[in-house]
Parts: structure tokens; C-alpha cells; sequence
């Protein structure tokens, strides 16, 4: 379905809207959907429940949200705003509904972007939410965004009968911190990962080490630490080359932040190097080559924008990305006795 739909139409519930609710909520529960009521639910207990629904609203303890179209209700989906005085950023995303017909149309992922914007708009930037497994809708979720906490066996029973598990999500609402707005210019880019790859082949040339450079860069553009593998030569098995260049920078500094800095290297950081960026709040990282057996900033895992964490780094990849990957693959040839490619 087109995201413009002009005929589809989100508005938030109105009392008048309750009995297209109530109907849509005994559908849901006939069809086996969990949204906490046992099958049959007779017509007066589904509206008594949304009598109490949009009271709550009135109170702006809860935002109900509808999906309209031609005056048809297709779809529904709620916020319980959290009360708990320590939880004043979280919302309970619940009883999340649509029509059998509206169903795979995308309707259900417009809705739920909807309550999150009303969401952003009371200062509720936590979402939780909990599915049942035997509707799989894990995978909705997953796409926009949600993370899985995990799994509780024997939740709840299902309308039809027998107990069902159910699976925990959540979502912090714009966790990525803002792109800078720092000039980002292509080619000063490509001038800064042309000396990191001038590293790299130091390490080779140099010390026969695997031909990774790394350059860090302070926020007015000075080079302030160089760093390429040294491994083996320093029996140092974090001698990585980002490393070298973070100490370095580190001790021109005179601080173990990184403030604002950006991180030059030619291939695709491991967990180690992610992480130390991440602890070093380093700004933004640029990279040449993508690594797909331990890369962890986007390839295997992405460490450094993950919104657990305390800080994220802005990422750029695939600067001079072929150019980087040949010189690590002719190392390895060579290596073997191959030819270069
Ligand atoms: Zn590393």
C-alpha cells in the first residue's frame, strides 16, 4: 500500500467511535487474537471496555488511536502511559488491532509510527509492549524497530483455549543521537583515508603485519594520532590500528575522551575497536573496507550505534572501501604465493 494513502485516514478516538471499536475488538478475540479478553466476548463487555478506554483518555492517561477508511474502521492501537513517578519516559504500546482485511496492507505499521509520534509528543520516548508467539508478529516489530527482551512461557490463555507464550519488545524512540551537522565533505574524507591507507602499507612494508591504517582527527582537522596493526611486532593483542592511533590521540590530548573526533580506518572496525570508540565518544567513523567475518559496526553486529548504549558514533563506510579491501586481499595472496589481483 502507498505510505500516502489519501484515503486512509489516523485520527485519535472519539466516544462516538466506540461501538466500531467494540466490534473490531470481538472480531479480534474470535479470530484467537490476544488482546486479553477469553472467547466468546459478548458486544456489552467489549464496549464496557472501551467506555473505560476512552474515559481513560479524557484523563490523558491513555492515547487510542484509529485507522479510517471510507468511514470504515480498519484498525486500532493504544498507549497506556505509564504512572510510576520513576517512569514518566514509558508507554505500554497495547491492544494493537486490525481488521482481517486490512491485514499485510501496511495499515498496522502506519498506525503504530502514529503512536509513536503521540508518543514523542508526551515526553514518552520508551516504548514497551509484549506479543503473543503464536501470532508471530515479532517480525512487524522488527521492522520498525523494536528489540526483543525475551520470552515468557505459560503468559496467558488464548481466547480459544490453552496457554500461549508471549514475547517482550521494546523501542527507545529517537535513540541514535542527532548526525552532526559538521560539514561533512566527501573529499576531505577521501584525503584522510588516502593517509590512513598510506599507514596501512607501513604496516606491511614495515613490520610484515596485515596492512590496516587508522588516522584520528580532531575536531578543527588536525591529525592528532596514526596507528597501523603492530600485533605481532609488540605481542600486544590489542594492538589493532585504531587503537594505536586512539592512544596516541589520547596522550596529545592529555584525555582518554575523544571528543568530536573522527576515526580514519581503512577496514571495518572488530568489537574491540567499536567498543573503545564507543567508550572514547568518538564523533563519527569513516571506513574503508566492510568486513563481513568480524566487522561490528554494521556487518556481523553494530556496536556503535546500538541504543544501549551510553553514546553512539556516526558512521560512514565504504570510503575508498575497494581500494582498502584489494591491498588486505593481495596481502593474504601473497601470503599464499598467489599472484595480485
Ligand atoms: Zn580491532
Amino acid at each position: 500500500m502507498d505510505i500516502d494513502d489519501p484515503t486512509l485516514r489516523i485520527a485519535p478516538a472519539e466516544g462516538a467511535d466506540r461501538d466500531a471499536l467494540a466490534d473490531l475488538l470481538v472480531e479480534t478475540v474470535a479470530g484467537n487474537g490476544s488482546v486479553g479478553f477469553m472467547h466468546p466476548l459478548g458486544l456489552g463487555e467489549a464496549r464496557a471496555f472501551w467506555d473505560d478506554a476512552l474515559e481513560a483518555v479524557v484523563r490523558g492517561e491513555r492515547i487510542v488511536l484509529c485507522a479510517w477508511r471510507d468511514g470504515e474502521l480498519l484498525a486500532t492501537g493504544s498507549l497506556a502511559l505509564v504512572s510510576a513517578p520513576s517512569q514518566p519516559h514509558r508507554a505500554e504500546l497495547t491492544k494493537v488491532m486490525t481488521t482481517t482485511a486490512a491485514r499485510g496492507s501496511g495499515i498496522g505499521a502506519q498506525l503504530v509510527r502514529a503512536l509513536e509520534q503521540a508518543a514523542r509528543e508526551r515526553g514518552r520516548r520508551l516504548i514497551t509492549l509484549d506479543v503473543s508467539l503464536v501470532e508471530g508478529a515479532t517480525a512487524f516489530y522488527r521492522r520498525l524497530g523494536y528489540s526483543v527482551a525475551g520470552d515468557i512461557p505459560e503468559y496467558a490463555h488464548k481466547p480459544l483455549g490453552g496457554l500461549g507464550a508471549t514475547r517482550v519488545l521494546w523501542k527507545l524512540l529517537d535513540a541514535r543521537e542527532p548526525v552532526a551537522t559538521a560539514v561533512v565533505d566527501p573529499a576531505v574524507d577521501e584525503r584522510f583515508m588516502r593517509h590512513a591507507l598510506s599507514l596501512a602499507e607501513r604496516a606491511e612494508n614495515e613490520d610484515d603485519e596485515i596492512p590496516v591504517g587508522a588516522v584520528l582527527v580532531s575536531p578543527a582537522g588536525e591529525v592528532i594520532g596514526e596507528g597501523w596493526n603492530r600485533n605481532i611486532t609488540e605481542h600486544d593483542p590489542t594492538a589493532h590500528a585504531e587503537i594505536m592511533a586512539m592512544r596516541q590521540g589520547g596522550k596529545r590530548l592529555g584525555n582518554h575522551r575523544l571528543v568530536g573526533c573522527t576515526l580514519y580506518v581503512t577496514l571495518e572496525p572488530c568489537a574491540m575497536c567499536a567498543m573503545a570508540l564507543v567508550h572514547a565518544r568518538v564523533a563519527r567513523l569513516v571506513y574503508g573496507a566492510g568486513d563481513s567475518k568480524t566487522g561490528a559496526c554494521g556487518s556481523v553486529s553494530d556496536l556503535v550505534s546500538d541504543p544501549r548504549h551510553n553514546h553512539r558514533v556516526q558512521v560512514q563506510g565504504g570510503v575508498l572501501g575497494e581500494e582498502s579491501g584489494r591491498r588486505l586481499t593481495n596481502y593474504f595472496r601473497s601470503k599464499r604465493g598467489k599472484p595480485p589481483l
